[in-house]
């Protein structure tokens, strides 16, 4: 589904192999610029455009930058600091996931503003405020994203809307292959059914099946198992994980079309630090074809704010919230009218909260013929948002294929392991 701007990094092997599909050249994906890291307190940070390989990634980001400074790199209890380029799955989750991320920046070391720059706002981005996300999750997306990430932080967007992009074409590259595909039809329970079956109700409708593919959203997981008492008997394991999966709290996206345009130096996409309510803003009638040709049409702007781990009551709130946050960043949108507004706040996203690792869902042996895929999935290998869904959603349909003969879709994964992995002693 469509939540607003998505960045569709450089290094999702797998989704983009998916998308290729429906555009062989991936066509559709326009690099954004930079990830420019904004506040109303230091100068802006780019994440982008460093060396690709550790640790000189890390080492030119505090060497170039004009509000971090290598003496940052160098206060830094520099033991903690290795941990980051030291990631390998067992030993960072052993030490480490028990650990709030909040915990684990404090204890580095750095300043305050290498903190709020470098290490708040891409936290903030997997939906927690960093004392509800475990560090070991920290540490594992710092070297998936950027460290351990050879394409850099690169990434791409449609460039024109995911409907049209994304969602038409796939669909119809699925007709073309056979299937049926129905939205807006839930599935509201499962049970046994003969023959090593499954019986999907839909509603007032059934489906039986062999296979089963579990790839809802985390809080429609846990309604689906509530909804279906036999599992607790065929796959107590699924059961009980799903019962207590973990929902991040909620997340508002606002869409506003502003009667004039934003200054011409705003980057297309910035992530925000340090506001209470807004975590990024991004220009969508620079990014998005139906909304540059409003804005050519019109004189005006559509500008899309982000808010993770919101506390605003509703939508209403969270958008004037951002708006008032986003005059102090940017002043010229204080006076500019609202021309028309989409907003929208949910809580659907998954969480990793400290201590979590153990309980996370895994694609198979969950169930016999269940399948889980979603972005809240655990993967063999090291996997972020739409990528781990997407990675999720070939594994499943691998089991599938090897069960009918067929298959496998290939997979491809990038560095496993920190520059540092296996050179470190056992943190305390
Ligand atoms: C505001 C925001 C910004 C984001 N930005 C980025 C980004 O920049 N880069 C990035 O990689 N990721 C980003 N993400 C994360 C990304 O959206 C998710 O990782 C990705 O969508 C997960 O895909 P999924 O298939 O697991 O779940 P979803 O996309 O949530 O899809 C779940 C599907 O299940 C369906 N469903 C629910 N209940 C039922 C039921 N009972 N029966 C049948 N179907 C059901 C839903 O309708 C939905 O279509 C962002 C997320 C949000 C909210």
């Amino acid at each position: 589904m469509e939540h607003g701007f998505h960045a569709f990094f450089r290094h999702y092997h797998t989704w983009r192999a998916l998308l290729r599909r429906i555009d062989p050249e991936l066509g559709f994906l326009r690099p954004v610029g930079g990830y420019p890291v904004i506040s109303r307190e230091w100068p802006a940070e780019d994440l982008t455009g460093l060396p690709r390989v550790a640790p000189f990634n890390l080492l030119a980001l505090f060497a170039r930058s004009p509000s971090l400074g290598l003496r940052d790199l160098l206060r830094s209890d520099q033991r903690r600091a290795a941990e980051l380029l030291a990631y390998e799955r067992e030993r960072t989750t052993a030490a480490f996931d028990d650990v709030p991320a909040a915990g684990f920046l404090a204890a580095l070391g750095m300043s305050d503003r290498a903190q709020a720059m470098l290490f708040e706002a891409f936290a903030r981005s997997f939906f927690a405020d960093p004392g509800a996300l475990s560090a070991a999750e920290l540490v594992a997306m710092f070297h998936y994203y950027f460290l351990g990430n050879p394409a850099g932080i690169g990434f791409d967007a449609p460039a024109t809307d995911h409907h049209t992009a994304i969602w038409t074409p796939l669909r119809d590259h699925l007709e073309r292959h056979g299937a049926t595909v129905r939205t807006g039809t839930p599935a509201h329970a499962l049970a046994p059914a003969d023959g090593h079956r499954w019986r999907v109700e839909l509603g007032g409708e059934h489906l039986v099946t062999r296979h089963l593919v579990l790839a809802t959203d985390p809080p429609a997981l846990r309604a689906l198992v509530a909804g279906s008492p036999q599992l607790a008997d065929v796959a107590p394991g699924l059961a009980a994980k799903a019962a207590a999966l973990p929902v991040a709290p909620p997340f508002a996206v606002t869409r506003l079309w502003l009667d004039r345009d934003v200054a011409p130096q705003r980057a297309t996409f910035s992530a925000v630090s340090r506001e209470p309510t807004l975590d990024s803003v991004t220009v969508y009638s620079r990014l998005e074809r139906p909304s540059a040709e409003w804005a050519a049409r019109t004189g005006g702007a559509v500008v899309e704010l982000h808010s993770y781990a919101c506390t605003a009551p509703d939508a209403a709130t969270a958008t004037a919230r951002m708006r008032d946050e986003l005059a102090a960043l940017w002043p010229e949108t204080a006076e500019a009218g609202v021309v028309h507004v989409h907003e929208r706040i949910a809580a659907t996203a998954p969480t990793f909260p400290p201590g979590g690792a153990a309980a996370r869902l895994r694609v198979t042996g969950e169930g016999r013929g269940i399948r889980v895929a979603g972005d809240h999935v655990d993967t063999p290998f090291l996997t972020g948002l739409m990528e781990r869904a997407a990675v999720s959603g070939v594994l499943a349909a691998n089991d599938v294929l090897a069960e009918v003969g067929a298959g496998p879709e290939p997979l491809v994964a990038g560095p496993q392991r920190g520059l540092l992995a296996g050179l470190l002693p056992r943190p305390r």
